[in-house]
C-alpha cells in the first residue's frame, strides 16, 4: 500500500510506531505514574513491619530504625519524591509554567505524580528524554515493589476445585484457570472455593 502511514522507532521500546510513542508504552508510564502514590504510602509499611504507619513527618534524621533502610530512602525527600519533582521541574520549565510546591514528601509525591499524568500525552509528543523518564519510573517502581513484596510476601491459600486439582490463590489473584476441568474462575469465584489440605510433597 503506498499510503502506509510512515512508522519510525518508538521512542521508547524502539520498535516500529506510527505515534512518536506507542500507545501501549504510554499507557505503561502511566500505570507507573499512578501506581507511585499508592507504593509510596505502602512503602510505611515496610519501615515498621507490623504496624501500618500514618504519613511520617518529614525532615527528621533519627537514629536508625531496625527497619528497611531502602524502604527509607524511598520515602525520603529525593527518593520517588526525587524523581518525581525532577521530571515536573523539567516539564514546568519547558512549558513555562510555575513548578509547584508542597508542604510534604507526601503530597509532593501525589501532586507530581498527578502533574506528569496529566500532561503525560504532552511528554510523550515532545519530550526528547520520554526514554529515560519512562526507564526512572520503571525502576522506581519495580523497587518498590520488591520492597513491599519482599517483606510481606502476598500469602498463597490452597483452595479445592471440585474435579481434585488444588489451586493456590492470593488475595491478589484476578482469575485462574484450573488446570485439572479447564474451567475459569473469577477472583470472587476462586476465594469461594473452599480451602484444600495442604499436601506434603512426595
Ligand atoms: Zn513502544
Ligand atoms: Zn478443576
Amino acid at each position: 500500500m503506498i499510503d502506509a502511514p510512515q512508522s519510525w522507532p518508538c521512542e521508547i521500546c524502539s520498535k516500529p510506531s506510527v505515534p512518536r510513542v506507542h500507545d501501549g508504552c504510554t499507557d505503561r508510564v502511566r500505570q507507573n505514574l499512578t501506581a507511585l502514590p499508592g507504593l509510596y504510602r505502602e512503602l510505611a509499611g515496610a519501615l515498621h513491619p507490623g504496624r501500618r504507619g500514618g504519613a511520617g513527618r518529614s525532615g527528621t534524621r533519627t537514629a536508625p530504625l531496625p527497619c528497611s533502610l531502602d524502604a527509607l530512602d524511598l520515602r525520603a525527600r529525593g527518593g520517588i519524591e526525587g524523581i518525581l519533582a525532577t521530571w515536573s521541574a523539567d516539564l514546568c520549565e519547558r512549558e513555562g509554567w510555575t513548578l509547584p510546591v508542597y508542604g510534604t514528601v507526601e503530597t509532593a509525591v501525589d501532586g507530581y505524580a498527578d502533574l506528569l499524568a496529566t500532561n503525560l500525552l504532552r511528554i510523550c509528543d515532545e519530550h526528547p528524554a520520554v526514554r529515560e523518564f519512562a526507564d526512572e519510573l520503571r525502576q522506581i517502581v519495580g523497587q518498590a515493589r520488591r520492597i513491599i513484596t519482599g517483606e510481606k510476601p502476598p500469602r498463597r491459600i490452597p483452595v479445592a476445585c471440585p474435579c481434585g486439582q488444588v489451586l493456590r490463590v492470593t488475595l491478589d489473584t484476578a482469575g485462574a484457570r484450573c488446570p485439572g476441568c479447564d474451567v475459569q474462575y473469577g477472583h470472587g469465584e476462586l476465594l469461594g472455593l473452599p480451602l484444600a489440605e495442604r499436601r506434603v510433597a512426595a
